[in-house]
């Protein structure tokens, strides 16, 4: 059926994969455009300014009372056979509002409906949630990448390489144990490595998609 573009996929492995870097599906949305209807089929684009980027088909399964019970993602990737991934759907109450009609969540097939999340993720193995895909929330790497940053700060200070020209030198501090110099010195270039992760992985991204890596 749909076909995913290839350049939604994400090729490296130093850095952990973000919310932001794989397609998604949202339960909600295809609820509000009025998509569920059990045994219809329809197309999935997604977009990314405005292009399609990748296509899927979407089967709706019958389920109690006449709504959708499931969901099944049909695709197919570059250069392989057509994939069918069926996905529960789970009408949920909303809570404290009786007369408000309840809304659909995904059953997440990895977990086996432990988790129920409005957000599914497709990742190299089917559809699975957040915490399935091992994703982290964009923010949450800047975080980490933020203290990486800070670290080699700190461990700058502590050589006295704070400017470009100390940093060029790499001097000695004069009160400081030659022992004591080489472990920082070890140390800053680990932190360094650390924090250059996310460019690393961007450049040998590019580079395999330049197909010159
Ligand atoms: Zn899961």
């Amino acid at each position: 059926m749909g076909g995913l573009g290839s350049g939604r996929w994400h090729g490296y492995q130093t850095v952990k994969a973000t919310t932001e870097d794989l397609l998604r599906a949202d339960s909600r949305v295809w609820h509000r455009m009025g998509l569920l209807v059990p045994g219809e089929t329809f197309p999935w684009h997604w977009k990314r300014e405005d292009r399609v980027i990748s296509t899927m088909g979407v089967e709706v399964l019958p389920g109690e009372d006449g709504r959708a019970g499931g969901v099944v993602w049909m695709f197919s990737r570059p250069n392989s056979d057509e994939e069918r991934h069926p996905v529960g759907i789970h009408w949920r109450d909303t809570l404290g509002t009786k007369d408000r009609p309840p809304w659909p969540v995904f059953v997440c097939p990895r977990c086996d409906g432990k988790r129920k999340p409005a957000l599914l993720y497709l990742g190299k193995q089917g559809p699975g949630c957040r915490e399935c895909l091992g994703l982290v929330h964009v923010s949450q790497r800047l975080t980490r990448y933020d203290r990486a940053f800070r670290a080699v700060g700190r461990t700058r200070q502590r050589l006295g390489w704070d400017t470009p020209e100390n940093r060029m030198l790499r001097l000695k501090p004069k009160h400081m144990h030659w022992k004591t110099f080489a472990k920082l010195v070890a140390e800053l270039e680990r932190q360094e490595r650390k924090a250059m992760e996310p460019a690393v992985a961007v450049l040998a991204r590019f580079k395999k998609r330049a197909g010159i890596g």
